[in-house]
């Protein structure tokens, strides 16, 4: 994006301030003064051994994603000030829940054994090879794990489930679960038979109802419920950052997945797979015991690859929050969000769509800020 800014020193190259690729890049000065035609922030980029500073005239839009821009906006001082402090990273703006509301959905395997005859073949790989580059077809044609489907549903209405818990799904037609059917040999022998996603998880008991004709981005709840976390062990930017995604934190949790787990056995269970599949290799939680049960799931789940939040957007004066409904950061002049850790609340279905969302949204606000040409 060529926000027409220049680099220190005055020479007019296109400002790039790089969202691209795994290049390690952090802001470390940020100032508010403007200069010329806006707000000029300055970046120190650390690339190899190479710094430079590069100023922007305008502004500049993080979208290191829900891990990145958190840890980004830490090591750049901005984040809970006594924290920073402990860590020996200068705090410059004082912003406590940074890094803070991030969740992402909870996904475990869903193996069975195989059955004689639901063996899979043994692949001739030159054979597929050969295939693929004739007519792009056959084995190599596929990603490797049979997997084409993507099953979602709700958990029945008169489940006991729903006697200790209100139901976490942001509408009576939303899903609570998601099953993707796979099919792939895994050392061992197991067959996975599926990857499993509880998607629905608590809200906010606080929630405002969204009210039509209201920008939707100024009507978010106020969020109660922390979810994980994002932090830096250091004022090292390189340093890996802290993620915390407190999966299965919620007693909640634990009850869906147990559901969850109920219906797709129910799925596996059909006619049309009993001479496949055998035994199950899953944490059964009609076999288990409640504890033993528990125990295995903490061990078994992992991350669903849709984390959000982390830098979340809260109406603007709110006493919580990362960026405003213009996704700017509080506080600050020129120095805006745009990716899906703004996201208050994680969705209840895959996230890339919703951060095309905002980004779209994005590109509106600004244009309309700085009068630039559609
Ligand atoms: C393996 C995988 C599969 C997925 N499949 C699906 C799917 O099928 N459907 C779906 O809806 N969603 C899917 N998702 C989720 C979806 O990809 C994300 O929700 C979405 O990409 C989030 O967009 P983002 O812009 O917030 O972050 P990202 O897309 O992660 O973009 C952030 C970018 O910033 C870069 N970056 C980070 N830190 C820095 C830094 N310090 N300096 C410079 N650059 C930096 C990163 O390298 C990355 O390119 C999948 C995610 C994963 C990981």
């Amino acid at each position: 994006m060529d926000l027409g800014g220049n680099e220190a020193g005055g020479s007019q190259n296109v400002w790039d301030f790089p969202v691209y690729g795994l290049a390690p890049v952090w802001f470390k000065t940020v100032s508010t003064h403007v200069r010329g035609l806006g707000v000029m922030l300055t970046l120190i980029r650390t690339l190899g051994r190479v710094l430079r500073t590069i100023n922007a005239r305008h502004e500049v839009i993080v979208s290191a994603g829900s891990i990145g821009t958190p840890q980004l906006l830490l090591n750049s001082g901005i984040g809970d000030a006594t924290e920073l402090k402990r860590l020996g990273i200068p705090a410059f703006h004082n912003l406590p829940d940074v890094g803070k509301y991030f969740r992402d959905h909870a996904s475990m395997t869903f193996p069975y054994a195989r059955t004689a005859q639901g063996a899979l073949p043994p692949l001739d790989r030159a054979a597929a090879l050969q295939q693929w580059q004739t007519s792009k077809t056959g084995p190599f044609s596929d990603r490797g794990i049979g997997s084409h489907q993507l099953l979602f549903a709700r958990i029945a209405a008169n489940s006991s489930v729903w006697k200790n818990h209100n139901d976490p799904a942001a509408g009576p037609n939303v899903p609570h679960m998601e099953l993707l059917p796979v099919n792939a040999d895994v050392p061992g022998g197991f067959n996975i038979c599926g990857a499993l996603l509880v998607i629905a998880q608590p809200f906010s008991s606080t929630q405002t109802p969204f009210v039509q004709g209201e920008d939707p981005f100024s009507t978010f709840a106020h969020v109660n419920i922390l979810g994980g976390t994002v932090g830096v062990r250091s004022s090292n930017p390189f340093d890996d950052p802290l993620v915390n995604p407190a999966y299965l934190a919620e007693q909640v949790d634990l009850d869906l997945y147990a559901e969850a787990i109920r219906l797709s056995k129910k799925f596996f269970t059909g006619p049309n797979w009993s001479t496949i599949l055998g035994a199950p290799q899953y944490p059964d939680p009609d076999i288990l015991s409640r504890a033993d049960w528990e125990d295995a799931m903490r061990n078994e789940v992992s991350s669903g690859i849709h984390g959000v939040g982390g830098a979340i957007m809260s109406p603007r004066g709110s006493d919580y929050g990362v960026v405003d409904p213009d996704l700017k950061v509080k506080g600050l002049r020129g120095l805006r969000v745009v990716d899906a850790s703004v996201m208050p609340h994680i969705p209840d279905g895959h996230t890339a769509v919703p951060t095309y969302i905002i980004a779209e949204r994005a590109s509106d606000l600004i244009l309309q800020d700085w009068s630039l040409p559609v």
